[in-house]
């Protein structure tokens, strides 16, 4: 089969699976305040057709599957789809973004099942802000989750922060510091405009470098070197010295990373995007359900590669979003 190359030559080897757009969570900036209508069960795409389309990409290159959501945990019987996915050979990298509040309770099913590497989305170490940001989470069961993933074994631990100047800039330091004892990779993620009703304005986003400006009063910061220029996918990673853990900096707003993209996402209704920032889709479901042949879908994959924009929306200065809320997306 053909690899996943796009007309810019770019080869596309991630794949960010949504399970679900359902969420145990309501985070502010992620889903808008009234909430957000629940995909039916039949628009949902089945474990099977995830399954197909993962062993498919993996033929056409695909060799790392994030899963996601809104919250994969939520979903039934995840597990049992990790193990699946777990074993289709090419595929090397098999990782989830949860955000922990389940994870107590699986994360020893799902090491077993072949899941061994985790990002765990924190913003906030301060119970009240984080059940504020979250509408109503628990940060104890969230640090539960961390425990008990470290307890089976996962590695890395990541831990996502999303930046946001007024909510956790105060934090910036704190959450640095973790990794002077602990071995967790603590990224800090430039705030996105995603979502026709976000709320998002271009001076919420702290840039990365300022974040790194903020860190390094407290200590020097090393570059810590993946072989790819310091960057491990689209994070750029550094440690303080003698540190256990790491600190990352993914800058989508300030420095972003298209001209390396080589990433495609399945929403949980079965869509296709190229793109976070652009709105284009494919629809796979009607293919899939429309007892499609493994040729055909391939033509599709390959036609919807080949449209993947160089770039898009928030960067270059032109705010476009996406109208998608992050939730319905995976992140
Ligand atoms: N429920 C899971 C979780 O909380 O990690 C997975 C889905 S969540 C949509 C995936 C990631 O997207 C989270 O780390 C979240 O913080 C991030 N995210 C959501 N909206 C964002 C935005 N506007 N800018 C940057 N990151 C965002």
């Amino acid at each position: 089969m053909n690899p996943l190359i796009d007309a810019h030559n770019r080869r596309i080897n991630y794949l960010r699976i949504s399970i679900t757009d359902r969420c145990n969570l309501r985070c502010q900036y992620c889903m808008p305040k009234e909430g957000v209508s629940s995909f039916g069960q039949a628009e949902v795409l089945k474990y099977e057709e995830i399954y197909r389309l993962a062993v498919l990409t993996a033929e056409k290159g695909i060799s790392k599957i994030r899963i996601t959501g809104g919250e994969p945990l939520v979903r039934k019987d995840a597990v049992q789809l990790i193990r699946q996915l777990s074993r289709i050979p090419a595929i090397e990298d098999l990782s989830m973004t949860t955000n922990g509040i389940l994870l107590e309770e699986f994360a020893p099913a799902l090491y077993q099942a072949g899941l061994h590497r985790l990002n765990i989305s924190m913003d906030s170490l301060n119970p009240e802000k984080y059940r504020s940001i979250t509408r109503g989470g628990d940060l104890a069961r969230v640090w539960a989750g961390i425990e008990a993933a470290r307890r089976a074994n996962f590695f890395p631990i990541k831990i996502n922060v999303v930046a946001m100047a007024g909510f956790n800039e105060g934090e910036i330091l704190d959450f640095a510091r973790l990794t002077l004892q602990d071995s967790f990779q603590i990224r800090f993620i430039e705030f996105m405009p995603i979502g026709a009703s976000s709320q998002w304005k271009p001076e919420d986003c702290i840039p990365a470098e300022e974040i790194k400006r903020r860190i390094q009063t407290f200590r020097p910061l090393i570059p810590v070197d993946k072989g790819r220029n310091g960057y491990e996918g689209p994070a750029r990673l550094f440690k303080f010295p003698a540190a256990a853990g790491e600190i990352g900096f993914i800058s989508p707003i300030s420095d972003h990373f298209c001209n390396s993209c080589n990433r495609l996402r399945l929403t949980a209704d079965g869509k296709l995007k190229t793109c976070l920032f652009s709105d284009e889709e494919t629809d796979l479901k009607p293919l899939l359900r429309g007892g499609c042949s493994d040729e055909e879908l391939e033509k599709k994959l390959d036609e919807t590669i080949s449209s993947k924009p160089l770039r898009q929306g928030a960067l270059g200065g032109v705010m476009k979003r996406c109208q998608r809320p992050m939730v319905k997306i995976g992140g």
